[in-house]
């Protein structure tokens, strides 16, 4: 094996030390540190294809893919082209461009959202779609799970500690009581607490808001009907229904998750949230809905929600031309990839005596290691952490680097290749063995 180079990661030690000087964690987004598995992250300088570069010339097989955007795999030609010529037209008007209407056209035309609005981050459209909830509703409490993550936006950063119908406490300092006292943490696939919740604070709720198929407490998916059930427990309360697929959409299907369990079960939401993979790389994401909802948004209505990177024309550029370009080979070939990498993982862990349950939503998924199918974010937390680092950095050593992070998704690209799926195939033994060492 020894994919690390003679220099193992000295000059990513070297920025990781500097950056921590200036930013704190010295990430720019906390998962980053690898504070869940220890040690150095890799600084990367260039990736291409399924392969990352870091800035010590180590190569990795790249099975986080930006936490989901990347698609197609890293530079890929269309999308490099898209971007080079947006830019060379400049970079951003303030004023209305053909671009945004077009990409917008694309969520329309694959998603039942009837109107959408394109703003720059997952965190702003599950934020301005709750707004739009609240304002369209004329009330204030918002129902969510526990395990599922929206961003970071103050009210759904709630703890999942919390009771049954009891409203939710902040879960991060920084955050008043009074933001999150409106919000409503329940158990995930629990249709009882779902109930409970919406008879006692009858006429009380804005909205439920999920994600379409969680992929931020590890994959734990909707148990079959659950996502109908919330719809219809929705609209018979007059609640709106957001569907988070910030994740899900255009990453397990052309059109997100509803559109392969929400066309076949009969649910539609009320909103729905988009981000990641429709920007193909770049800050673009979307929020949209009914269109006597989305009527609501100023300047139609008296809603307020604005950007002024909103709708920038190089990330449309890249989000269109990632969207076009997202044919349906592409989805048949990462379920393939994802297929393959599964069954090596399952056989690795199983010779190696590690207990696991690997669980997914089309081409996305993760690996628990407990003896237990994981329902909820209560099931996830029974997961052997140590063992899932030393599985880890096992492969990191080996060239394939896994999300730092026992609890979230691992995802696959359109470009990772037989020589990709191999190299991370032939890792596998070594990395289960390792945790089999360190296993609880
Ligand atoms: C990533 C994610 C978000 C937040 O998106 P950002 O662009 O990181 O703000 C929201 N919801 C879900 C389901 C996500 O996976």
């Amino acid at each position: 094996m020894g994919a690390i180079g003679d220099n193992g990661w000295v000059r990513s030690e070297e920025l990781f030390a500097r950056a921590q000087k200036v930013t704190p964690g010295g990430v720019n987004s906390p998962v980053r540190a690898f504070n869940a598995v220890g040690g150095t992250p890799r600084f990367i300088a260039s990736a291409r294809g399924p392969w990352l570069t870091d800035v010590d010339g180590n190569e990795y097989v790249d099975l986080i893919c930006s936490w989901g955007p990347m698609l197609l795999g890293h530079a890929h030609p269309a999308v490099v082209e898209a971007v080079q010529q947006a830019a060379a037209r400049g970079s951003s008007y303030g004023t209305p461009t053909e671009g945004e209407v077009a990409l917008v056209e694309e969520l329309v035309a694959r998603t039942p959202v009837e109107r959408a609005r394109l703003v720059t981050s997952g965190t702003e459209a599950t934020m301005s779609a709750i707004r739009l909830a609240r304002g369209f509703t004329g009330r204030d409490i918002v129902i969510k799970f526990a395990g599922c993550y929206h961003g970071h936006v103050d009210a759904l950063l709630a703890s999942a500690g919390s009771g049954l119908t009891t409203l939710a406490i902040p879960g991060t300092p920084g955050v008043p009581a009074s933001s999150t006292e409106l919000t409503l943490v329940l158990p995930y696939n629990d249709r009882d607490a779902v109930t409970a919740a919406f008879a006692e604070y009858a006429g009380r709720v804005a909205c439920l808001i999920t994600e379409a198929a969680p992929g931020n407490m590890g994959v734990v998916p909707p148990a079959p009907g659950f996502n109908k059930f919330l719809a219809e427990t929705c609209r018979a309360n007059g609640a709106l229904f957001v569907s988070d697929e910030v994740m899900t959409g255009f990453r397990v299907s052309r059109s997100g998750q509803w559109g392969t369990d929400g066309a076949t079960e009969g649910w539609t939401p009320d909103l729905m949230t988009f981000g990641k993979v429709m920007g193909g790389g770049f800050p673009a994401a979307a929020f949209g809905g009914r269109a006597d909802v989305m009527h609501q948004l100023a300047p139609e209505g008296p809603v307020y929600q604005a950007g002024t990177l909103a709708g920038n024309p190089v990330a449309t550029a890249a989000g269109l031309a990632t969207l076009q370009n997202a044919t349906d080979d592409v989805y048949a070939h990462i379920a393939s990839v994802a297929d393959t990498l599964r069954d090596g993982v399952a056989e690795a862990l199983t010779a190696a005596g590690v207990a696991h349950v690997i669980q997914s939503t089309g081409s996305m998924f993760s690996v628990f290691l407990t003896d237990r199918p994981v329902t909820d974010f209560e099931g996830a937390q029974r997961t052997d952490v140590p063992a899932y680092a030393a599985f880890f950095h096992s492969m990191l050593d080996q060239g394939v680097h896994l999300p730092p992070s026992a609890f979230e998704t691992w995802f696959v690209s359109a470009s990772h290749d037989d020589r990709a799926v191999q190299a991370v195939l032939d890792a596998l033994p070594a990395a289960a063995e390792a945790a089999a060492e360190v296993q609880q």
